[in-house]
């Protein structure tokens, strides 16, 4: 049919088809197009290393996936974009000492460069940064909205300090006291910060896990991170002087100037400690309470007695990290020498301060329940505080505790005056509404998710959009301002002082008051960098408008986003402040849906030769080596062949040969085949069931087995080096056009056709051609029956016969020659021996 002496130059090829598509305008998704699929992919950082082969495996699974949605005849959208502000850019651009807006511009343009030898179907046309002024003037719009609705709110909190990296790291980046990032000690700082209240949304983020559709590795680890827990928040009232004083001298040990020491601070004698609990059942047992040092009521609590004692111990837990104080095995404290009423028993208790309670869990405060709680247990031992047992075992008799006894099952509670004898979850419910009733409890459901902290101190990124007035005090900047410009600035290394490198930059935060048109000031914190991510898929379709971050009309037609692939590292972090900024536009009536991703799935991750990759280690996979060697086409299939897309594998050199001679073999073939006479029907046959294996595996993202199914089919194909019927090749070329679209597009251009084969359709599957003519025949020996055997329809007595002694379980009961053969054919073989 065409030029048989060609040989497979995948180099010659691909550079024609990258070309043609641009040329042709064959990636550019016209927008207006029936039966939308937007297909996303998580964009990458443009770091200076060029493509990771993990990026690759990962866009390669989503294309794959779009350009078969293509071919089912969708209008496919296929953006691409760089998110490339954040201290990962700044950190690199600070060690080779290049700006990084120097710097990103060269990463981006090698970074497209690679990608588009990589063949994706991008839609080139759209494509964004996150550092672009046109994006992130978007970004800072975002904000408003978020200020505008009071979901954004500047607070002071004690936050985890890297003194080399000189920023504010988050708990998750904090591994036994230091830096995840540079190994430092890290130090504890307290500082004004911008949050975002994602706390207010935690109850919905939750719910809607149970009916989107994403992996499910996925749903479980947002479900963990949002960590929602029942129980109940009780107030504890402190007690006045009096009060106090009184139990103080009847507590050894506690007497003394206390009473005379009080001073006129403590001015709020009815004050309470609120305390969130999850065994509010427990309340009984509830011998003394626990602050955090930083605590606020700590200062009017303390005792003159105990301040110094107080002041020292709350210097100390401020150098801590505060992963290490979660951790500490060390329990220390100290008391306040005050003390509060405990609601259930009416009996003082002592307030104590410890450096495990955290203020950024619950209240900050804990009631201590030492008979039931293991670190209350330890506490209460060293600093010989009461311990009483509330709960015991259904059977037998409860002794003295030795240990916290931490058992729900089978158990009662005692010495809770009413409440003894009930289970546990009775007592949970009738105890809380009991001192619901009284005013000393409410039912709440806490979560461990904590507000989004969205300042940074560094320099590159988006500044945050507020302006300071000394007489109007917080202004938002007004949206027709925007952008705020990050201003280009040679000295951007961040210092010890804890702010913004722009608090240098006295020409910049120097404003007039947009409200008053007094001098004010800026902003000079940055935005965090999964503020640029948290929307950027609602940019792609709308990147043409520059008055307006996403258009309405293309919004309502493209979003939600049908299909997200990416990686679980993101499965926290990106994913939910996703989640969480679509819900705040839906509920500003900007969007009509608050789940942006309708299905989600999780790539795997791969590995080379069994071992991680990492630069240490010098066995990084680089995309471009193995491009030039072997071809984008045979680099993206073994990427999917080398192990279950959503599981990952290991990458190893010496199995590239394999796809490559796949390839090479379907060239060969498809060059030399025939349109004489007509296919053979058992390849047909085979044709048609490899059809039904991809067109199902292919969207389950079963890409190995997909390949596995064409390599065998080509394997019939060439069976005995027969020359192949064009009708036997020109649906493979189909098939395989997702996994190799350089080498698909040229095959089905050599045989006669005019337009893309991404615009041809999907091969047609019948299931009568895909039927086996085979049939079971069941094989008896003396009328017994021994097992069945799968034939041809036409196969003779001779060849059953053959075929059941081929079977050991049936040719044991057979010894020598069979005295009779009685033969049903389609039926029914049995042997007389
Ligand atoms: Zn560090
Ligand atoms: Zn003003």
């Amino acid at each position: 049919m065409t030029d048989a002496t060609r040989t497979y130059d995948p180099a010659a090829i691909e550079g024609k088809w990258q070309q043609r598509w641009d040329e042709r305008r064959t990636n550019v998704t016209n927008l207006e197009g029936p039966r939308e699929f937007y297909a996303l992919m998580m964009f990458p950082y443009p770091s200076a290393e060029g493509l990771h082969v993990g990026n690759l495996f990962a866009f390669t699974g989503n294309d794959i996936f779009a350009r078969f949605q293509r071919m089912q005849g969708h209008t496919v959208f296929e953006p691409m974009g760089f998110d490339a502000f954040g201290i990962h850019s700044e950190n690199f651009a600070l060690k080779i000492g290049t700006h990084p807006a120097t710097l990103i511009p060269r990463n981006i343009a090698n970074f497209r460069r690679q990608l588009k030898a990589s063949g994706l179907m991008v839609d080139w046309t759209h494509e964004l940064s996150t550092t672009d002024p046109s994006y992130y003037k978007w970004t800072q719009w975002i904000f408003l909205q978020l200020y505008k609705r009071g979901l954004a709110y500047k607070k002071g909190a004690a936050v985890n300090w890297c003194p080399n990296d000189k920023t504010v790291l988050a708990n998750e980046q904090v591994i036994a006291g230091e830096c995840e990032r540079c190994g430092a000690k890290v130090e504890q700082r307290f500082l004004e910060q911008w949050f975002f209240r994602i706390t207010d949304y935690a109850g919905r983020l939750l719910k809607n896990l149970d009916h989107i559709d994403w992996s499910e590795s996925t749903k479980a680890a947002q479900r963990n991170w949002i960590g929602a827990s029942d129980g109940a928040e009780l107030s504890f009232r402190v007690q006045d002087l009096e009060d106090s004083a009184g139990l103080a001298t009847a507590t050894a040990g506690l007497t003394g100037e206390f009473t005379a020491g009080r001073t006129s601070e403590f001015s709020a004698p009815t004050t309470d400690i609120k305390v969130f609990t999850t065994r509010p059942d427990t309340v009984f047992g509830a011998t003394y309470l626990v602050l955090a040092p930083e605590h606020p009521l700590v200062d009017n609590l303390t005792s003159d007695e105990q301040r110094g004692e107080v002041r020292r111990y709350r210097e100390r837990a401020a150098k801590q990290d505060l992963v290490t104080r979660k951790v500490n095995k060390e329990k220390t404290g100290v008391f306040t020498g005050a003390y509060a009423t405990n609601p259930a028993t009416q009996r003082p208790i002592p307030i104590w301060i410890a450096d495990y309670v955290l203020m950024e869990y619950g209240t900050g405060a804990i009631m201590a329940v030492p008979g039931h709680d293991e670190r209350d247990f330890e506490f209460a031992t060293v600093y010989s505080l009461p311990i009483v047992r509330v709960v015991a075992p259904l059977e037998g008799t409860a002794g003295a505790l030795t240990e916290a006894y931490t058992e729900t099952d089978n158990v009662k509670l005692v010495g809770s005056g009413k409440f003894t004898g009930l289970a546990i979850p009775e007592g949970k419910k009738a105890i809380t509404a009991w001192l619901e009733k009284m005013g000393h409890a409410r039912p709440v459901v806490n979560y461990r998710l904590h507000d989004w902290c969205i300042s940074r101190q560094r320099y590159w990124g988006p500044p945050i959009p507020i302006i300071y007035c000394d007489a109007c005090g917080v202004v938002p900047v007004p949206e027709k301002d925007l952008p705020v410009e990050l201003p280009h600035v040679e000295d951007f290394k961040p210092d010890d002082t804890g702010v913004s490198p722009l608090a240098r930059v006295e020409s910049w935060y120097r404003v007039t008051c947009p409200t008053c048109g007094k001098a004010a000031r800026r902003e000079t914190d940055v935005s965090d960098t999964f503020l640029d991510s948290a929307w950027y898929f609602l940019r792609y379709p709308s990147t043409q408008f520059d008055d307006r971050p996403f258009d309405p009309a293309i919004t309502k037609k493209w979003l939600p986003v049908d299909s997200y692939i990416g990686g679980n590292e993101h499965a926290v972090l990106h994913l939910l402040y996703s989640r969480f900024v679509t819900m705040v536009l839906k509920d500003a009536g900007l969007v009509d849906f608050e789940e942006p991703f309708t299905k989600f799935r999780a790539h795997g991750m791969i590995v080379r030769d069994g071992a991680k990759m990492s630069k240490s280690r010098g066995n990084v996979v680089n995309p471009d080596e193995y491009i030039a060697k072997w071809g984008a086409d045979t680099f993206r299939t073994y990427l999917m062949f080398l192990g279950p897309y959503e599981e990952g594998g290991d990458f190893r050199d010496q199995s590239l040969v394999g796809v490559r001679s796949f390839l090479n073999r379907l060239w060969v073939t498809a060059t030399a085949a025939t349109a004489d006479g007509s296919p053979d029907p058992a390849v047909l046959r085979k044709l048609h069931q490899t059809i039904q294996k991809v067109s199902s595996d292919v969207p389950s993202l079963a890409y190995n087995t997909a390949i596995a199914a064409m390599m065998e089919y080509m394997n019939v194909v060439r069976a005995g080096e027969r020359t192949a019927h064009r009708d036997e090749v020109l649906p493979l070329v189909q098939l395989v056009a997702p996994f190799a679209p350089h080498v698909a597009e040229e095959l089905w251009e050599l045989f006669g056709n005019k337009q893309s084969v991404f615009d041809s359709g999907w091969p047609k599957f019948d299931a009568s051609l895909a039927a086996e003519d085979s049939v079971t025949l069941a094989v008896q020996v003396n009328g017994k029956t021994r097992g069945t055997i799968q034939v041809a329809k036409t196969i003779a007595q001779d060849g059953a016969m053959a075929a059941a002694m081929a079977d050991p379980a049936i040719a044991k009961f057979v010894s020598g020659d069979p005295k009779k053969v009685i033969f049903v054919p389609g039926r029914l073989l049995n042997i007389v021996v």
